[in-house]
């Protein structure tokens, strides 16, 4: 498959491809360069709850933001749970969650919007961030999926609400799963296995290899991709990045490879006017 995640710049990967044909859409992948933070979390850290320093973090957002052409208090940010909720905001929520924590989307993982130039913004460090556009009808979300968003049905659940109160048909939607750990990296124990049994659709084939007793390395890009199938999302409109977060970690952050202490990333979607 084509890669579609792109370094276009020291501070992100860009989506090539995400364009609709009557909007211009700007979606991508922070790196960890280009910031102002210092180890653990040098130095674009993004996330404003890992014990980094507040001002520097809103200092790293700036300058994300003034890369792609935008201003901070366009952006809206979730606090994010490791569940399925997903949440339609509009231009009124911008600026929400940019500069505190306290004022994002509260105990939401998927962020939906049909309002332009108006960004979207979820944090990461090895989870799976998948984003959603339907160019015929100018709406564009994005979900915070690990192995817990993954099994509850985030991904699921964004597709189920364009559906039923956006009258978006799954047939008309595209999704890119983007950077994230990947199953070179990403052991897992039985536990997890367990949860991704129980939702696995039938005759899929196993997301995961075992690599030795109660030991697994899980492929949640693959996992992502079947439910996304299972939706009813057509396999043409499903991109899967190779970029993996733990082998990357000289431009990502890596909460497995750094040891769970580490900045976050951020993955970001916008519809230009
Ligand atoms: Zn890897």
């Amino acid at each position: 498959m084509v890669e579609s995640f792109r370094q276009k710049h020291e501070r992100y990967f860009q989506i090539e491809g995400i364009d609709s044909p009557n909007k211009q859409v700007f979606a991508g992948f922070s790196t960890r360069h280009g910031g102002c933070s210092h180890s653990p979390f040098q130095s674009l850290n993004l996330g404003l709850h890992v014990n980094d320093e507040t001002d520097k973090v809103i200092e790293n957002r700036k300058r994300l933001a003034e890369s792609i052409g935008t201003t901070l208090d366009q952006w809206i940010f979730a606090d994010q749970v490791h569940d399925k909720e997903v949440q339609e905001v509009s231009k009124m929520d911008r600026g929400k969650g940019s500069i505190s924590y306290n004022t994002g989307i509260m105990g939401t993982d998927g962020l939906y919007t049909k309002d332009p130039n108006t960004v979207l913004a979820l944090g990461y460090a090895d989870c799976v961030p998948i984003y959603f556009i339907s160019k015929s009808h100018s709406i564009i979300g994005v979900v915070h999926a690990g192995w817990k968003g993954t099994v509850s049905g985030i991904a699921q659940e964004m597709i189920s609400k364009w559906e039923k109160n956006e009258h978006v048909p799954a047939s008309d939607i595209e999704a890119w799963i983007g950077p994230s750990i990947q199953q070179c990296c990403y052991e897992v124990d039985e536990r997890v296995i367990s949860h991704v049994e129980a939702i696995l659709p039938e005759g899929s084939s196993k997301p995961y290899t075992q690599k030795s007793e109660g030991k697994y390395m899980l492929n949640l890009q693959m996992l992502n991709k079947q439910l996304l199938l299972q939706s009813g999302i057509r396999e043409e409109h499903i991109h899967v990045t190779d970029h993996c977060t733990s082998c990357g970690v000289e431009d990502f952050f890596s909460h497995r490879k750094e040891n769970g202490s580490t900045g976050r990333m951020l993955a970001f979607i916008m519809m230009k006017e």
